[in-house]
């Protein structure tokens, strides 16, 4: 066996993982506009164990404040950047979301602490069948993971009092919009795939007229689309 390989991280790991998220927020308070997160959000970063979501390989670094491979060119996001997104969703418990790119799952199971019920769509179909078994093993009950292209939402579910997209696109994809409930909130990283993007917050406002701001940069993998 390779030496140090199933080394895996602690509870003490776990804990300057939070320090850090905080200290990004602190030293981002500018850009997202607040200097704390929502205390709910922390509490569901503090309770999900990041290390059954990464590789065996990764596990003795599964609280770095980084995002890490997970096979197949994907990446899982930086902590910080979960907490952030997670966050700005404004999530309640009786909140139904919708998740697009569930990569490792990890995101989906921050949400399912703070929500009613998570769908999620994954385009690569092995990381679907993963996440969905992960996510199972872990007791999380209110996941939903289906293997499909993202960018048409899940209309059949529709509407969704929240959208998160973890992977970068072009532009808002308008099925998704369409798909937010009036009062709704999506947060989707747009512009260049492979380069840097916007983190951006799109509101849908009760009368469902549509405004959308840009938070912060951010680089995320990019949203593919499956070929007709
Ligand atoms: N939320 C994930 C991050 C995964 S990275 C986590 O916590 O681990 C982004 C994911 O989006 C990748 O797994 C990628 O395969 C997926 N993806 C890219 N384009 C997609 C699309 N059109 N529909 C659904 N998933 C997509």
């Amino acid at each position: 066996m390779v030496k140090g390989f199933s080394i895996s991280a602690t509870a003490a790991d776990h804990k300057a993982m939070l320090r850090d998220i905080l200290e990004e927020v602190e030293l981002t308070r500018y850009e997202i506009g607040k200097a704390a997160l929502d205390a709910r959000v922390m509490a569901a970063m503090a309770k999900v164990p990041r290390e059954r979501f990464v590789g065996a390989y990764d596990r003795h670094r599964a609280f770095v404040n980084g995002p890490l491979p997970i096979g197949y060119g994907q990446t899982i996001s930086q902590p910080y950047i979960v907490a952030l997104m997670s966050d700005l969703l404004e999530l309640m418990p009786d909140s139904v979301v919708l998740e697009v790119g569930t990569g490792s799952g990890y995101q989906s199971a921050v949400l399912a602490e703070l929500v009613k019920h998570v769908y999620s769509i994954e385009i690569i179909g092995a990381l679907a069948s993963a996440a969905d078994e992960r996510l199972k093993e872990l007791g999380y009950g209110n996941v939903t993971v289906r293997h499909g292209d993202g960018y048409h939402g899940w209309p059949e579910l529709a509407p969704f009092d929240a959208i998160i997209v973890t992977a970068a696109a072009p532009y808002i994809p308008a099925p998704l919009v369409e798909q937010l409930k009036p009062g709704g909130r999506l947060v989707i990283p747009v512009g260049e795939p492979g380069g840097i993007q916007q983190l951006m917050l799109v509101e849908k406002r009760a009368d469902g007229s549509v405004s959308s701001r840009s938070i912060l940069m951010v680089a995320f993998v990019p949203l593919t689309r499956s070929q007709p």
